[in-house]
């Protein structure tokens, strides 16, 4: 059928898995965003991914902005990586034991940011997060949290409270099946709201244990914050010795090497990461100063462990990633890319009077519906606008431009991308936009 003004691309044979799939999977799927709940049509089925270039099951080809929702900095299927992990394979793929790679990998970390002395390595963001909560718990002695309205961090108990990404393209702000007690220990805020915090902070005198924030909040939209706001929870934490915890599971080596800590200068005490460390592999980890990671068992009390955790295959993966992402220049041409491809989006919305805002930091972006200068609460953004995004999803994977299905989420652009890539995906936005504000 044509929507726009080209025929949808031909989805049969994803059609036929997504049908199969769902006889083994709830909703067809291993992870929600991925039904495409929120877009038009079936889930695409990805047979293959090269640099910047993704085929669904069907043959069909398309630019990748979602770069497996952010690990894939280089793109997919880079050689250096790939090289790197069929060579660790030829020697088995766990052990449950220690491997000189794990220390290859922390000292790629440590060396190259001043923001953590330790690491300790799980097998994903939620992971990672959960247990940098239970540190700052054991650490604190304390048992509140005060995480942000829209902010995701996995989907631990404790902190599924007014996420953002799938929750948000569901229509929920929330999980069933979390105790009302764990909720209850979540105190929830608004972002860039300063007072919101100090109150938070009065009313719950020496029981907040630690702030976490998604200093680059990716997760329901792009929400950037101002520096000082980021600043202002360094203070308030070190006023009330609780503990400051940076999730850059998201920002972490993607906004610069050292994240958003780095990008803003903060020294957070806690730092979870995942995705890009990695380098496509399931990996997360968190990091601090040697005094909160002594707490860490088997060195301290809080316990926290993984029979993956560490895994040869996927530090491997992580350690070429990571080594291209230290050569001179990587961040900066990356940024200025992306920069320019926004920027050019902008304009020509702009010229064309759509209501319409691209917000962008390093090589993240994403899209608005909005006449909006700043949105930097979830409240700013307006759910009906999801409606343009969705038609512009379509339109835009007719013209082989593949977006993360959900116009909460952000786009990835990626070192694969070349100026073609660019140029051919700018095309098909104006268009796509000429579509959508028709
Ligand atoms: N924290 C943030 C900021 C995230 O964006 C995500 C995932 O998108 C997570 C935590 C959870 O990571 P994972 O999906 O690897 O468990």
């Amino acid at each position: 059928p044509v929507y726009g003004d080209k025929p949808d691309i031909i989805r049969e044979k994803s059609a036929e898995l997504y049908e199969r799939a769902k006889n083994y999977f709830p909703g067809g799927v291993n992870s929600p965003v991925r039904a495409f709940k929120s877009v038009y049509g079936t889930p695409l089925f990805i047979e293959k991914g090269d640099g910047s270039r993704l085929w669904d099951a069907d043959g069909n080809e398309f630019i990748d902005f979602c770069g497996s929702w952010g690990p894939l900095i280089l793109g997919h299927n880079h050689p250096k990586i790939r090289e790197k992990v069929i060579e660790v394979m030829q020697n088995g793929m766990s052990f449950g034991a220690p491997t000189a790679l794990e220390n290859e990998l922390a000292e790629l970390i440590i060396k190259n940011n001043k923001y953590i002395e330790k690491i300790r390595f799980t097998s994903s963001g939620t992971e990672a997060v959960m247990s940098a909560i239970r540190l700052a718990r054991g650490v604190t002695k304390r048992d509140k949290i005060i995480k942000f309205e829209g902010c995701y961090h996995g989907h631990t108990d404790a902190l599924l409270v007014k996420a953002g990404s799938g929750l948000v393209t569901f229509g929920e702000t929330s999980s069933a099946g979390i105790p009302k007690a764990y909720a209850d220990e979540t105190i929830v805020v608004s972002l860039n709201d300063k007072e919101a915090v100090k109150a938070a902070f009065e009313q719950f005198k020496e029981q907040i244990a630690c702030v976490i924030i998604e200093p680059v909040p990716a997760n329901n939209g792009l929400l950037l914050q101002n520096q000082d706001f980021l600043e202002f929870l360094r203070e308030i934490c070190d006023q009330n010795c609780s503990l400051l915890i940076f999730d850059e599971v998201i920002s972490g080596f993607r906004v610069g090497f050292e994240g958003a800590a780095g990008f803003y200068n903060i020294k957070p005490d806690i730092i979870t990461y995942g995705k890009i460390i990695g380098g496509g592999l399931p990996v997360g980890a968190y990091g601090a100063s040697n005094g909160i990671m002594s707490n860490i068992s088997p060195e301290g009390g809080v316990y926290q462990a993984g029979t993956l955790s560490g895994n040869p295959v996927a530090m491997a993966a992580g350690i070429a990633q990571l080594t291209e992402l230290l050569k001179s220049g990587f961040y900066k041409e990356m940024n200025q890319k992306t920069l320019e491809f926004t920027d050019s989006i902008q304009r020509y919305a702009t010229s064309k009077s759509y209501k319409f805002k691209v917000f962008q930091i390093g090589s993240i972006f994403w899209f608005a519906f909005t006449e909006k200068e700043k949105i930097q609460t979830s409240e700013d953004i307006d759910a009906s606008s999801m409606e343009k995004f969705k038609m512009m999803h379509r339109e835009l994977l007719n013209r082989g431009i593949y977006l993360g299905p959900s116009g909460y989420e952000v786009g990835f652009v990626s070192a694969a991308h070349s100026k073609i890539d660019l140029e051919k995906a700018k095309r098909a936005i104006f268009e796509s936009l000429d579509i959508v504000f028709k």
